[in-house]
């Protein structure tokens, strides 16, 4: 039976990092992706604020660097959804259908998913009008109508990505404030091509029969007042939710799922660290995830020094 001395959950910001520092360190690590290769990275535009790229650079290519940066040290990679793990005792088993992997310590960097509003047209209607992607799908909606639905500076930066394609983009908020920064509000607001509907949530996305999205059926949350407004398209930006089903009843986490961790990176299981949007839900920024991924790799080599490894 082969027992790593690390394995890493996820290939995002987090992760990438750890697996860099991991592999320099000689921990051969294994880094396991899922669903969402590359993280929430990859699925973004410009990266303005990433230190040591003064014009920004293409999420996608960042990521791409990071991965070659760990392939270069030695990182392996291994695609598989993590079902089950066993934490109970070391070496600890992973389970990824009908394969088992075991670890002597494990970084979970396995980030979050992008929320959904959870209607049942809202569901049947993903790839065919409703999207978590604008730079995924974006595209598809040249010179349409574009809805997209959230306050934060999620929502504001798919708007500004979309503006791109779209004739108009419409910033549909449940409130009317925002969690969005400044910055990125400031920016929504002043585009010609940008245009406000708050105070109103989406009650049903037409039409699922056609198998496209051609109308939303919004409710003003004050009034009651619903009506159709005619879109091509729907892109929720609406926040995030924690990939740790694997983990419940193993660690703690918290009301929403994020694992929580101490002294940044600690889990309450010795030898499990967490590290990025996982266990970070104030900062939550690319940068914020590398540095607890190098925190995380550096206390899984203290720990196998430690543990005689
Ligand atoms: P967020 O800040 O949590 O905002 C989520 C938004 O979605 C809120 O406006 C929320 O409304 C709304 N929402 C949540 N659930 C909803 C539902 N069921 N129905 C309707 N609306 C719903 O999440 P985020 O925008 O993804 O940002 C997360 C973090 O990443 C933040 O720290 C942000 O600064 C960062 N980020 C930064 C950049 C950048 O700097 N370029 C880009 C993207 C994200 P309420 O306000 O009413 O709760």
């Amino acid at each position: 039976m082969e027992i790593r001395d690390t394995i890493i959950i996820g290939s995002g910001c987090a992760g990438l990092t750890a697996a860099i520092y991991a592999a320099r360190a000689k921990l051969n690590p294994l880094v396991l992706q899922g669903h969402e290769p590359g993280g929430q990275l990859s699925m973004t535009t410009l990266v303005e604020n990433f230190p040591g790229w003064p014009e920004g650079i293409q999420g996608p290519e960042l990521i791409e660097n990071m991965r070659r940066q760990a392939q270069k040290f030695g990182a392996e990679f291994h695609s598989g959804v993590l079902h089950k793990a066993d934490l109970s005792a070391r070496p600890f088993v992973l389970h990824l259908g009908h394969e088992q992997i075991h670890t002597q310590t494990l970084i979970i960097a396995s980030g979050a998913s992008a929320r959904w509003l959870g209607l049942p047209s809202e569901q049947a209607l993903i790839g065919h009008g409703v999207s978590s992607c604008a730079t995924c799908d974006g595209f598809f909606f040249s010179d349409k109508e574009i809805a997209v639905i959230g306050g934060g500076d999620t929502a504001m930066e798919e708007a500004l990505f979309l503006t791109r394609f779209a004739k108009l983009v419409t910033i549909i908020h449940r409130r009317d404030q925002f969690r969005a920064s400044k910055l990125m509000l400031d920016r929504a607001r002043s585009h010609s091509k940008i245009q406000f509907i708050t105070n109103t949530v989406v009650d049903e996305v037409y039409e699922v029969g056609k198998q496209e999205v051609t109308g939303l059926k919004l409710r003003h949350v004050h009034t009651g007042h619903t009506h159709v407004f005619p879109t091509s398209a729907m892109f929720l930006g609406i926040g995030h939710i924690p990939n740790t089903k694997a983990f419940a009843g193993q660690l703690d986490m918290d009301q929403e799922g994020y694992l929580k961790t101490r002294d940044y990176v600690f889990t309450g299981v010795p030898g499990v660290f967490a590290c990025g949007d996982v266990q970070d839900r104030r900062y939550r920024q690319a940068i914020s995830a590398a540095g607890t991924g190098c925190m995380a790799a550096i206390e899984a080599e203290k720990f196998l020094e430690e543990h005689g490894r």
